[in-house]
């Protein structure tokens, strides 16, 4: 059975899309500048910079654009290099580019159980371009060459009046409800429920569906997080275009190319206590998969595969269950401590805005006391 050792947040920075969502977080952002870049790095590059003897073991990568992931053609030679280096792949996609679906499943039958597919249904506008057929279609398409996928829509105030055409698709379509994604308004950095709706009605209407993706979404939305968490060691984000390495969202102090030279090592260190997210941004994919060991939480695959309607291959069923923790060696109390002290040293002075140039052997005392007490 293959164990998961890390999980790589990939960022394709590809702005095009074919669709135009109202709550789409690059529209919000108003990123959108409908562009296809250039890679700095072949697929074969990239390849050699992610191999399971660098890494240290199988990897679960997840690779997502600003835009429409598939868009460009060199998201499947990525992903067909990945897979052929023993690694597990996700692809995040609205699902309506049927050329690279097909290009997919043209993929050697062995790595198509390491391939994971994240549909966003994007109902509204799939349905205003008469693309829902074509949404459904790929998703069966590559369901039958043996991939697993998740359909997801993203819960907005537009979507209310469709509420229940949407769960009668799906159940025709898929044997099962979609997972359900709480939506953010990312248009400042308050980071609120994109909605009009009071938070409890919200929540009704997300419960409705029986996810255990809104579920989990809801019960972490907002909380700051406190607990020791290996982002940065155990789990990294990667911008695919340009090699650079951060420990995660907020969190990137430090970034390193590791595209630049592939032979040598990457230097893992965990976020620790440190983290800078007001909560959890992405916690259904790093929390679910283990970045904080000391929080008991359901896996990635418990919240995404619908096991009545089999969502998941066996193969993958398996690997999503796993967490982090299996494969990798928590750090010792030593450890720890190198990382959380010279932050928190940092964030005393800052505080008390005391200035090292004015200290005094008796000044040094009295700080040393209160840092105890801390
Ligand atoms: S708690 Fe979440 S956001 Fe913060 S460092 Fe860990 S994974 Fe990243």
């Amino acid at each position: 059975m293959e164990k998961i050792k890390r999980f790589i947040e990939c960022l394709l920075p590809v702005t095009a899309c074919n669709l135009m969502c109202d709550y789409c977080y690059v529209i919000q952002e108003n990123n959108r500048k409908n562009e296809i870049p250039k890679l700095n790095y072949t697929p074969q590059q990239i390849r050699s910079a992610l191999t399971v003897e660098r890494l240290g073991g199988i990897c679960y990568i997840s690779i997502c654009g600003a835009g429409e992931t598939l868009l460009p053609k060199y998201s499947v030679d990525i992903v067909h290099e990945l897979l052929q280096e023993g690694h597990f792949v996700n692809i995040t996609t609205n699902g309506t580019l049927t050329q690279r679906f097909e290009e997919f499943c043209s993929f050697e039958p062995n790595l198509l159980s390491h391939l994971h597919f994240a549909f966003s249904l994007h109902f509204i506008e799939l349905k205003d371009k008469g693309l829902l057929q074509t949404f459904f279609d790929n998703v069966k398409r590559v369901r039958q060459a043996g991939c697993s996928f998740v359909v997801q829509i993203n819960l907005y105030d537009g979507y209310l009046p469709y509420l229940d055409e949407i769960k009668r698709l799906c159940l025709d379509n898929l044997g099962a409800l979609p997972q359900v994604a709480a939506t953010r308004d990312e248009s400042n950095s308050n980071f609120v429920l994109l909605t009009n709706l009071s938070k409890e009605n919200y929540a009704m209407n997300g419960d409705s569906f029986d996810s255990p993706l809104f579920t989990f979404t809801m019960e972490n939305f907002m909380v700051k997080r406190k607990e020791f968490c290996y982002a940065g060691d155990w789990s990294f984000l990667l911008n695919l275009q340009t090699g650079i390495m951060r420990k995660c969202y907020a969190n990137g102090d430090n970034p390193v190319n590791i595209f630049e030279n592939p032979n040598d090592p990457i230097p893992f260190c965990a976020v620790g206590k440190n983290c800078k997210n007001k909560y959890c941004v992405n916690s259904s994919h790093f929390m679910s998969l283990g970045v904080i060991p000391s929080k008991n939480v359901p896996s990635y695959a418990q919240l995404r595969n619908r096991e009545s309607a089999n969502w998941y291959t066996p193969t993958m069923n398996s690997f999503l269950n796993g967490k982090l923790e299996a494969s990798n060696k928590k750090y010792s109390l030593m450890k720890k401590l190198r990382i959380y002290t010279p932050l928190r040293i940092k964030n005393f002075f800052q505080a008390t805005k005391i200035r090292i140039s004015r200290l005094t052997p008796n000044s040094i005392k009295s700080i040393y006391k209160k840092l105890r007490k801390k």
